[in-house]
């Protein structure tokens, strides 16, 4: 049951209930102007562009923004807010604000009577679904905003974490804003603040949601999507937390993937809570966490714009685009599942990674250490054994666990 489908029925009796209902997720559904036989083709968003993820990683990682970590901070969190109002995305929080002041948490000995100061803010927008039984159901794409600042006198632009997030965020929101008919569930869009500060922006949101968090069917976030791992030639993008939601992992498989992209998908035990799933994923709330992975260059001045590849930015950001669809749109919706069988398919990704290292080793496009090199051989032969085999038993799966952590947070 849709507007539309209230339009084609015609008589105002039914229109009016239509509206009530309707009217529960709000006027902005009616305000788009749905066209009576929009095609198919009409309901598929404009891909997100390379040019226009660039426009925003230029601007959030320049100068200007001072790394986003001191007062210069509200200056990044102002260009998104004007941009989500831009978009025609409705204020997520209450009293029309698409800020959510994060307070400071109170010190052992503080006042607990006084109000402990602000200091950060979330920025938050939402577009309503278009199915009026579904609409009070959400899908949340966020990323973090802030970064480090100025530390030691040095300037920590911040642009592959995460402004390359945050770019995937803002042209997402623009997308959906402009399909014609909108999804059935309502899509959400947050930039977090305070990520780099253990994660209090999002840890303050889940705590204090616009709405019951039972309504949220998958949230996701990207942190780090314009770069690669070990600063390696790999067209790879990980993708975390499928492993505990089955239609998570067929919907992945699924979707269609930007040419030049690999998906790489692996359990979220192999790196633990590193980005604002962390508050979700201990509520057992489905999600889904984006990184091209971690590389010389996280955390320093050098986390510049120029390094940015921005066609792999947009494609992680279809990627993410067509995931929000289709589970906005889905009859079914994600259910947590707490203990996930070893899964072939996360040694299948491990294996991939390996190869691509191990020839560009070989090419020189990058050369490892002997002891780099030994390792992960080590893992490629052991993944292409249990492919070969077919299975993957528990204590090779605890084996992998340990080496993908090696792997990927601290070999490169
Ligand atoms: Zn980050």
């Amino acid at each position: 049951m849709t507007f539309r489908t209230s339009r084609e029925i015609g008589g105002s009796a039914i229109w009016l209930v239509l509206w009530e209902i309707v009217g529960l997720c709000s006027s902005a559904t009616l305000q788009a102007e749905v066209p009576p036989a929009a095609s198919v083709e009409s309901t598929r968003p404009a891909p997100v562009t390379a040019a226009a993820v660039r426009q925003h990683i230029d601007y959030l990682a320049s100068p200007r923004m001072a790394g986003r970590g001191g007062p210069q901070r509200l200056l990044a969190a102002k260009y998104i807010r004007d941009h989500f109002g831009e978009a025609g995305l409705l204020p997520l929080f209450p009293e029309g604000e698409f800020y959510q002041p994060v307070p400071g948490a109170r010190a052992i000995g503080d006042d607990q009577d006084a109000e402990a100061p602000i200091i950060g803010v979330n920025v938050g927008g939402w577009i309503p679904g278009s199915d009026p039984e579904l609409c009070d159901e959400y899908v949340i794409i966020s990323a973090h905003y802030d970064h480090l600042g100025i530390r030691n006198g040095e300037l920590h632009p911040g642009a592959d974490d995460n402004a390359s997030g945050v770019s995937m965020l803002l042209e997402t929101a623009r997308a959906v804003s402009r399909m014609p008919v909108k999804p059935r569930r309502s899509v959400v869009f947050v930039a977090f603040d305070l990520e780099e500060e253990l994660l209090w922006g999002s840890r303050w949101f889940a705590a204090h949601p616009p709405w019951p968090l039972e309504r949220l069917k998958l949230f996701m976030t990207a942190d780090m999507i314009g770069r690669s791992l070990g600063n390696l030639p790999l067209p790879t993008v990980f993708v975390l937390g499928s492993e505990h939601a089955p239609l998570l992992q067929s919907t992945l498989d699924q979707v269609s993937v930007p040419e030049g992209l690999e998906i790489a998908r692996l359990g979220i035990d192999l790196i633990g809570t590193r980005s604002d799933y962390g508050p979700f994923r201990e509520r057992q709330i489905p999600f889904l966490f984006f990184s091209t992975g971690q590389h010389a260059d996280y955390h320093t001045p050098r986390d510049t714009p120029d390094l940015i590849d921005a066609e792999k930015v947009a494609r992680v950001s279809n990627v993410v685009l067509a995931v929000a669809l289709e589970i906005s749109d889905s009859e079914e919706v994600p259910v947590w599942t707490d203990a996930p069988p070893p899964s072939l398919e996360e040694a299948s990704a491990i294996h991939r990674i390996t190869e691509l290292v191990l020839e560009a080793d070989r090419t020189g496009a990058r050369s490892m250490s002997g002891v780099q090199r030994f390792f992960v051989s080590q893992v490629h032969a052991k993944t292409g054994n249990a492919i070969k085999l077919g299975r993957i038993t528990e204590p090779e799966r605890r084996w992998l666990s340990r080496s993908s952590k090696l792997l990927l947070l601290s070999v490169f």
